[in-house]
């Protein structure tokens, strides 16, 4: 199985790439802030507890998204392998997942990592913001508490998967097309 954690600060390109890769390699999206949403659309009772977080730009409690991922493994038993795009967030997170993957026999296969600089960061959130009607786009103190949760709780997960040499770091500036050149030069290496 090819299983990828896509992983960078919020803005850094994540939901662009994973669309390009599940293609080309056949693999099932697994974005937790996507099926966050999906429950608020659904208006279920976690989507409610969940975007009340979401809208301030803290995270959803760990309990929740590992659930989700959980049960997603379960629903997708003949998957070529796993793009996780936003997940795992924190070392709870992480740990979870190697657990869940290390029980179907399979593992984490790398992770790969968007490099953007903040300006940057916040430039682009603030344009998504007008077209996406996301409340955690649309105003330049949220976004500034995902970028700090990212910092404190998310980054240090680099640390995580270069212990176990599945860490690869990637500019995320740049083409789109240039930037999937460029993780599919790592992933045709693993
Ligand atoms: P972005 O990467 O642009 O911030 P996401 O769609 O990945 O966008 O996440 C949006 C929000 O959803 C986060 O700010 C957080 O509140 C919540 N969320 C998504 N994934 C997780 C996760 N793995 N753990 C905790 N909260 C999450």
């Amino acid at each position: 199985m090819l299983n990828l954690v896509l992983f960078g600060p919020p803005g850094a390109g994540k939901g662009t790439q994973s669309n390009l890769l599940i293609d080309k390699y056949n693999l099932v999206h697994l974005s937790t802030g996507d099926i966050l949403r999906g429950e608020i659309a659904a208006g279920t009772a976690l989507g409610l507890e969940a975007k009340t977080l979401m809208d301030k730009g803290d995270l959803v409690p760990d309990k929740i998204v590992i659930g989700m991922i959980s049960s997603k493994l379960d629903n997708n038993p003949t998957a070529n392998g796993f793009i996780f795009d936003g997940f795992p967030r924190t070392a709870a997170q992480a740990t979870a997942l190697d657990t869940l993957l290390s029980g179907k026999g399979t593992a984490i296969s790398a992770m790969l990592s968007l490099k953007v600089e903040d300006a940057e960061l916040i430039k682009r959130l603030l344009e998504r913001g007008k077209e996406s009607g996301r409340a955690d786009d649309k105003n330049e103190s949220i976004i500034a508490n995902r970028i700090n949760e990212y910092n404190n709780k998310t980054a240090p997960l680099k640390e995580f998967y270069a212990a176990q040499n599945k860490l690869s770091e990637i500019e995320g500036v740049g083409s789109i097309t240039d930037i999937a050149q460029k993780l599919n030069t790592v992933i045709d290496s693993l």
